[in-house]
């Protein structure tokens, strides 16, 4: 299992936030990614469709999406992670910074791309808010700010998955734990056996 974390990204004039239709946490937003079978490096033929609401079965940790691979048949499984984002804001835009979107367990399988699809809404510094806005096709989103009196757009959308740990990272994790500890009892051996000597002096 190795998690992800979906970072995103855009250049945006007069927008003060940008995040899914229904809120950063929606837990029914699709999220539309290309995936790579972990054995053979196949890719998805079509972009799957995933969101953390639908699940494969009725218990808790289920995943939400189960995948069999069309060149090798690996079977692995993706799980969603929402409440874990936040909107991308003019501040991190204006640096080039990145906010996170979601993250990601996943089995078996590696993501490599996102795709922006539909469902975004954007807030404009004058405070409009502007729906539905459509970022497929890595889209670019202008309008009219009315109240604003000024354009505001999206446009250069970027988003990358960034490992958060794996097992892999674990095992280095644990293995560094122990030799740090067997340090300490030689350091702690070494000062005894001292101390001992000095006392019978
Ligand atoms: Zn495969």
């Amino acid at each position: 299992m190795v998690k992800y974390r979906l970072m995103f990204t855009a250049e945006m004039q007069n927008i003060k936030t940008l995040q899914p239709a229904r809120g950063i946490s929606d837990p029914g937003f699709n999220y539309y990614i290309k995936m790579k079978c972990g054995s053979c490096g196949e890719l998805t033929k079509k972009d799957i469709s995933v969101n953390s609401k639908k699940k494969v079965s009725a218990s808790w940790n289920s995943p939400n999406l189960v995948m069999k691979c069309k060149y090798c048949e690996k079977v692995g499984t993706v799980t969603v992670i929402s409440g874990t984002g936040k909107p991308l804001t003019q501040e991190l835009s204006e640096r080039g910074k990145s906010a996170p979107l979601m993250e990601l367990d996943c089995k078996g399988y590696e993501p490599v791309e996102f795709m922006f699809g539909s469902g975004w809404k954007a807030e404009s510094i004058a405070g409009t808010k502007f729906e539905d806005i459509d970022l497929s096709d890595d889209g670019e989103f202008a309008e009219y700010d009315e109240k604003g009196g000024c354009p505001v757009t999206i446009y250069n959308l970027h988003a990358t998955f960034d490992v958060l740990m794996s097992d892999f990272k674990e095992m280095l994790f644990a293995y560094e734990i122990r030799k740090l500890e067997r340090v300490r009892w030689e350091v702690e051996q070494r000062r005894a056996k001292k101390e001992e000597n000095e006392f019978h002096q």
